[in-house]
């Protein structure tokens, strides 16, 4: 198949599709063409059943109202679960942390997702964040302990510490706490195994 120039999406299909499939992560052309050859020859169903999820996540799926999660509800599901301790919140940077934290089956409390991290260098600011919304939910007086699950990046270490300033400042101030060293360095949470997050969680420290 010729390569088109420029980036005008190509008039061929098929060729649509290859590309679209090579923006996801961890897709080279090789793989994109693959899938595409192997959507090419399955049914129209399984073909579309594809599709239809992909339209119906983006549909659906929203920031819960109180800790940002995606969920199809107005409250995520461990949100209106009763049985979760109200009085920690465990902050994460993206929803997919909180899957990562949940696989380790370790911790009973509440979450506070703020869709990213500080970083000057890509525009990200902390207004850009959801530090308001956790600012407002622990002087709320329910929170007790916020456990400051930030990736274990230089960007991540310096959003726990402008986080810990912030708490440290309420009115009436929480426990501020971090997950033990040990995480694999420079990455991000969701990619720990369960066992190593469960460790870091359990040996979670107060803030100096
Ligand atoms: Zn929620």
């Amino acid at each position: 198949m010729a390569m088109r120039p420029g980036n005008e999406p190509p008039a061929d299909s098929f060729e649509r599709l290859i590309r679209e499939l090579e923006r996801l992560p961890g897709i080279g052309r090789r793989s994109a063409e693959r899938i595409a050859y192997h959507l090419l020859s399955a049914s129209s169903e399984e073909a579309m059943a594809l599709a239809v999820a992909i339209r119906d996540v983006k549909k659906n799926l929203h920031p819960c109202a109180d800790c940002g999660d995606l969920t199809e509800a107005e409250h995520c599901a461990i949100c209106s679960d009763g049985a979760r301790d109200p009085s920690v919140l465990c902050v994460v940077e993206w929803p997919r942390e909180v899957r990562a934290i949940e696989k380790s089956g370790v911790f009973r409390g509440r979450y506070h997702v703020l869709m990213g991290r500080i970083s000057p260098i890509n525009g990200v600011e902390p207004e850009d964040l959801r530090i308001g919304e956790l600012l407002t939910r622990a002087r709320a007086g329910e929170v007790k302990e916020v456990v400051l699950a930030c990736s274990p990046t230089v960007e991540g270490d310096a959003t726990a510490s402008f986080l810990t300033g912030q708490l440290r400042g309420l009115p009436s101030p929480v426990k501020v706490t971090r997950l033990a060293r040990g995480l694999p360095e420079g990455s991000d949470l969701s990619f720990a195994q369960a066992g190593t997050i469960g460790e870091a969680l359990k040996g979670r420290r107060e803030t100096p």
